[in-house]
């Protein structure tokens, strides 16, 4: 099942849920949008931090092997996994201060990174992260980025080098050193003696 795919079974669950008054027909909705995304990450959540998750929920601390011990990792009211820590004192929006913790070797991720290059006209590095950042914490970020730059057809298009095109090679009497000028004076010559010369024969 693709994202779209995933899209439209809630939608058609939602639909079965409401009472026909409230069904949606319409083009998809910011909010579908954001909860199919949503639903995604839990999904690769629990696939890739299923122990983790599973301590958490036990009122548990993550094991000291964990490789999310340094995040200080919880699970918010949504089930979605977050980045703890230590800014609750700044006036960031919620989601920055607690970002959703995404696996660096997940087939999801690269996608998600992928969309993100694309909507912000196939960005740099420095600003994909710093869009990235907004939304998510991702470990070894930075690699991944660059690996899903280099592999985007569009980019390596616009970085192509355009092949020199090789120079012939020059006739000999071009390389001689000479006086200035006496090859024009020639040709100069020969033209004016062909038209004197086609002049002549039709008197
Ligand atoms: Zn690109």
């Amino acid at each position: 099942m693709n994202y779209f795919q995933l899209i439209c079974n809630k939608r058609f669950i939602s639909n079965c849920r409401n009472p026909k008054a409230n069904i949606q027909s319409n083009i998809l909705s910011k909010h579908e949008l954001e909860q199919a995304l949503i639903c995604c990450v839990k999904i690769v959540q629990k696939i890739s931090y299923g122990q983790d998750m599973r301590s958490l929920m036990e009122q548990q601390e993550v094991a000291a092997s964990s490789s999310l011990k340094t995040l200080h990792p919880f699970i918010d009211k949504g089930g979605l996994l977050r980045v703890g820590g230590s800014l609750q004192q700044f006036a960031l929006p919620y989601q920055t201060m607690h970002q959703m913790i995404l696996p660096s070797n997940h087939h999801f991720t690269k996608l998600v990174f992928s969309a993100e290059h694309i909507i912000h006209q196939h960005a740099g590095p420095q600003l994909l992260i710093a869009s990235l950042r907004e939304i998510y914490c991702i470990p070894r970020m930075r690699n991944l980025v660059k690996s899903v730059i280099n592999h985007c057809l569009t980019c390596s298009r616009f970085k192509a080098q355009a092949t020199e095109q090789l120079m012939g090679e020059l006739p000999s009497i071009r390389v001689q050193n000479s006086r200035p000028f006496p090859l024009q004076a020639w040709n100069m010559l020969d033209q004016y003696h062909s038209v004197w010369d086609h002049h002549v024969t039709n008197l």
